[in-house]
């Protein structure tokens, strides 16, 4: 779906008002204008109140000793405020102001947001660093106004006349496009309201998410930033401090959950929309369906929550995670690894200071379970006219939403891995590793992806069959490979190099494509 494309070729949006010179019906006298009740006297306002971080790993330590001792796990809601600080009462914990620390980080104003988008727009660090450094966990080049845009405190149309005089595009053609996406998310929200729930992709319905009280303990540990993955639970940590998290950061969390941990991604959505700021019934669905493979745009590359790209000195972490502050950058995106020795020195105790990691397995086992699961349910796609003779998903595309495919089937890239029914575990696409975390998202998927096999097939034509055979190999590999950030077998050095040259190939194609379709 070339939303970009479609989006490039309206006409641009009219110019926002002028400000309004003086206030319309100003008294006089200001004090015989009505005294206004507090919303909280009349009831219409709760100050959330919740259980601090720490006392929920009390909690969870507690559940967790319950289950091995085979008692039964009662996990609270994460929507009901009453329901959490019931349960904080029964586990002990402190019952605080949540939004403290929240009003803290933010200047709640129109005058707030307005003085964030002068600053973003002209210094070296906010848009002019955006392409190079947009990625970075600790949001340094972006623009954190998602929540003065969602609230309506800065206007979109006021932000887009301020770039335009800025020459933002000219800057940055992701930000650009970013933007553009927020529309792409209404209208998916416009065409499918039950997207915060129901998969956009009818078939990923069955899929088989984990459950029970193991899926419960984790899904415990994700929210409360206690998985034993430092940079999820930086960001989940941050979150929850603070309402906001930078995209990748988001990325990595809401892939931990999905890929990883197999959980489902409507109670990822769920726990997002009672955390963030800019929470955002469009936008955070759009992403967490695609997160969870059944949105429109399935992500077709994978985080990996040991990726150290985004926050490659740890400061990000150490900020978030003080209990690994000693810890040296080279170990702490996974202390499991660091040497005794190096945990001592930092006074890191595994299991006490910091927790262990809740899951143990290898990644790319881990994210097979949710592949493997993934495909089962699409198994009866094709028989149910879902799924054509390649493997890709139907959608049946409601009407009024484009003007070509109304009312009609319509393929939607589908990842490889999930083409083939049966097999080894192929992942495709780029990964936090093979991209250096570094990865763009959303709906350019599609286009890469048709680009990416007409070059393939161009490539194919022209080279010999030897040469065009390893190109198709390295595009296929083992199970560990590029998707899951560690290679297959490692094979000659020619082939090493067949791979390397593939994989910069790759990368530059998607980038001429990206320049070309922003
Ligand atoms: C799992 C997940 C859930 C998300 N949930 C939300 C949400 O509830 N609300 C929300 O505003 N964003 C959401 N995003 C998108 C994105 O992470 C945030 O918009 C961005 O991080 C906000 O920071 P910023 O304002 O500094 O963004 P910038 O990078 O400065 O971008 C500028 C603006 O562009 C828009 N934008 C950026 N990325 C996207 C995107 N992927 N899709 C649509 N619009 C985008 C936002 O309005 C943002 O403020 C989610 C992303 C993920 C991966």
């Amino acid at each position: 779906m070339p939303f970009y494309r479609a989006w490039s070729t309206a006409k641009p949006p009219p110019s926002p008002l002028p400000e309004p010179k003086a206030v319309p019906v100003m008294p006089k006298d200001p004090s015989a204008l009505a005294v206004g009740i507090p919303l909280q006297e009349l009831g219409l306002y709760t100050p959330p109140r919740r259980r601090t971080p720490a006392a929920a790993g009390k909690q969870q330590q507690q559940q967790q000793q319950q289950q091995q001792q085979g008692m039964r796990i009662v996990i609270s809601k994460p929507n009901s405020s009453s329901s959490s600080s019931s349960s904080s009462a029964a586990a002990g914990g402190e019952v605080v102001d949540w939004g403290a620390s929240i009003r803290a980080a933010w200047e709640i104003s129109e005058r707030g947001g307005l003085s964030l988008l002068t600053t973003f727009l002209s210094s070296s660090t906010g848009l002019a660093g955006y392409e190079a450094a947009r990625s970075y966990a600790d949001g340094r080049s972006v623009s954190r106004l998602s929540p003065y845009l969602h609230w309506g405190q800065v206007s979109v149309r006021l932000m887009w006349q301020r770039m335009k005089i800025a020459k933002a595009q000219s800057m940055s053609k992701t930000f650009h496009r970013r933007l553009v996406w927020r529309d792409l998310a209404y209208w998916q929200l416009h065409h499918w309201p039950h997207m915060a729930s129901q998969p956009i992709r009818t078939p990923y319905r069955d899929v088989q998410w984990s459950s029970g009280p193991e899926a419960a303990a984790h899904l415990a540990a994700w929210k409360q930033g206690r998985t034993g993955f430092p940079l999820v639970d930086a960001g989940m940590r941050e979150l929850w401090a603070t309402g906001w998290m930078q995209q990748s950061v988001r990325m990595v969390a809401a892939a931990f959950l999905t890929e990883y941990l197999h959980l489902p991604w409507s109670e990822g959505a769920a726990w997002f929309h009672d955390c963030l700021v800019d929470a955002d019934l469009a936008i955070n669905s759009m992403m967490w369906q695609n997160a969870g493979k059944s949105g429109l745009d399935q992500w077709n590359f994978t985080m990996l929550p040991t990726s150290k790209s985004q926050d490659p000195t740890g400061a990000y972490i150490k900020r978030w995670v003080p209990e690994l502050a000693q810890l040296p950058a080279a170990h702490i995106h996974a202390p499991w690894e660091a040497p005794a020795a190096a945990l001592a020195a930092a006074g890191v105790v595994l299991g006490e200071t910091y927790p262990h990691r809740i899951v143990t397995q290898e990644l790319s086992e881990l994210r097979a379970v949710n592949v493997r699961a993934i495909r089962a349910a699409r198994a009866s796609a094709a028989a149910a006219g879902l799924a054509d003779g390649r493997g890709y998903d139907l959608l049946v595309v409601p009407q009024g939403c484009t003007l070509k495919h109304d009312g009609k089937k319509t393929v939607v890239f589908t990842k490889e891995e999930y083409r083939q029914l049966e097999g080894p575990i192929t992942a495709t696409g780029r990964s936090s590793a093979a991209g250096a975390g570094m990865v763009d998202e959303g709906e350019e998927a599609e286009d890469a992806e048709a680009m990416l096999s007409d070059w393939q097939k161009k490539k194919k034509q022209k080279r010999s069959g030897s040469s065009s055979s390893k190109v198709t190999s390295t595009s296929s590999s083992k199970p560990g490979g590029i998707g899951t950030g560690k290679r297959g077998g490692s094979g000659s050095k020619q082939q090493q190099r067949s791979r390397a040259t593939f994989r910069e190939l790759q990368q530059r194609t998607m980038d001429d494509f990206m320049a070309k379709s922003s």
